[in-house]
């Protein structure tokens, strides 16, 4: 038997990049030579085995064959005789399709080290079009690595799988799990415009791909450019997941029909039903979304409009959230390092309704608790003027 490490680590390496984890992949073995040689088989679909002392992951080699539409109509076929190129033909990009030998050679099938120089992402065979999570995966490659472009056989197929509805067959979870990688890197915008010049954004986040379909004469016809360079801001600012998906859903309205009231927090509402996103993304995203322009003007609320603010946050409760929503809000309006006295002032203002006892308060309307609500509310909205008041000062 032999083993070659493949995949991530072989690109990684020869882009000089620390290397993460290693993949292996083995070749004229079968699981129960792995096992005796003391491997632990975990592979549910298809053999994988942990290494008995690095515990990194060995796969036998195998080839897959598409029988059927969506993300299970996959056959897995492994046996020792099943070679590294086959296993190779599978993946998905040129990069992605090289492994590196025991004596630290290269094998290199399908060019993936020149593509790697050129800086391109290449489809490694037709096969691409089987696994639309893949058309995911090359826009998230796109963002980390920045200064790669899509060969332009590569872009065609991705705009075939698009419109002959392959990426509908996306399972939410992976739509989620690709989009929130992709956010983290260090350029999101390159994801959302790969997805969007290949066509699949308009299926799997139309209300996105709408901020690019407006009319260039529309006074909202920028939102779309201006949203990307908000994101990267965001990502250069360090910003984190939450705030990253805030920001990135933060105007989904600007591209709607015919924008109402709340539009913008329903239509966050609506793309995290879809996809399925987490609970603390969706929460900020829905306040970002409705509360962003009421932070931005800050410096024209009443004590009284700020403690309304709050509450509608549940910043009491929650108040890390509030402020994480403050910097989400300040990269919107004007970048996410720019000065925005709007945080310290919403800042120090919660932080003085904070103060307020809500419990001596309780205690003293004892009798009468119907009135405890409104009088907590009082004396926030009083300490809220009171610390504006010295700021004045
Ligand atoms: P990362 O640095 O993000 O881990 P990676 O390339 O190592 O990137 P993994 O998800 O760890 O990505 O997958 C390891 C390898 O498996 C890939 O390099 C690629 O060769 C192959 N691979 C993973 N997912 C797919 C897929 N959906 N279709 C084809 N090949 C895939
Ligand atoms: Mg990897």
């Amino acid at each position: 038997m032999r083993s070659y490490i493949v995949g991530g680590a072989v690109r990684d390496e020869l882009l000089g990049l620390p290397v993460q984890d290693h993949d292996h992949v083995v070749v004229g073995a079968t699981p129960e030579e792995m096992m005796a040689a003391g491997y632990t088989p975990v592979g549910k679909d298809f053999p994988v085995f942990l290494h008995p002392s690095t515990h990194e992951e060995y796969a036998l080699a195998r080839t897959e064959r598409k029988t059927a539409p969506g993300y299970k109509g996959f056959v897995f076929h492994a046996d020792e005789n099943v070679t590294l190129e086959q296993d190779l033909v599978r993946r998905d990009l040129t990069i992605n399709a090289m492994a590196k030998a025991e004596d630290g050679s290269i094998i290199d099938p399908f060019n993936g080290r020149r593509d790697l120089q050129q800086r391109i992402f290449r489809h490694v065979s037709d096969a691409f079009a089987e696994d639309p999570v893949r058309i995911l995966r090359l826009a998230r490659f796109a963002a980390r690595f920045t200064d790669f472009r899509v060969a332009p056989e590569t872009h065609a197929l991705m705009r075939r799988m698009a419109e002959e509805g392959e990426v509908d067959a996306l399972v939410p979870e992976r739509v989620w799990q690709e989009i929130s990688r992709g956010l983290m890197e260090a350029r999101p915008s390159r994801m959302i415009e790969v997805l969007r010049d290949c066509g699949a954004l308009a299926r799997i986040l139309p209300e996105l791909a709408a901020l690019w379909r407006m009319p260039a004469s529309a006074p909202q016809a920028a939102a779309g450019a201006r949203l990307l360079c908000m994101l990267d801001d965001a990502a250069q600012a360090g910003l984190d997941l939450p705030q990253r998906f805030a920001v990135l859903t933060y105007d989904l309205s600007a591209g709607a029909v015919s924008p109402q009231e709340d539009a913008a927090a329903a239509l966050v509402d609506a793309v995290c039903k879809r996809i399925k996103v987490p609970t603390d993304c969706r929460d900020l995203a829905r306040i970002t979304a409705r509360e962003h322009r009421h932070v931005a003007r800050a410096g024209t609320l009443s004590a009284e409009d700020k403690v309304a603010l709050f509450e509608r946050c549940d910043a009491f409760r929650k108040p890390q959230r509030f402020i994480d929503m403050l910097q989400a809000a300040a990269c919107i309006h004007g970048g996410a390092q720019a000065a925005f006295p709007q945080r310290d002032d919403l800042t120090s203002a919660l932080e003085a309704a904070r103060g307020v006892d809500a419990g001596a308060v309780a205690r003293q309307l004892a009798e009468r608790v119907k009135e405890i609500p409104g009088a907590v509310h009082r004396a926030r909205v009083a300490a809220v003027e009171a610390v504006a008041a010295q700021r004045q000062r």
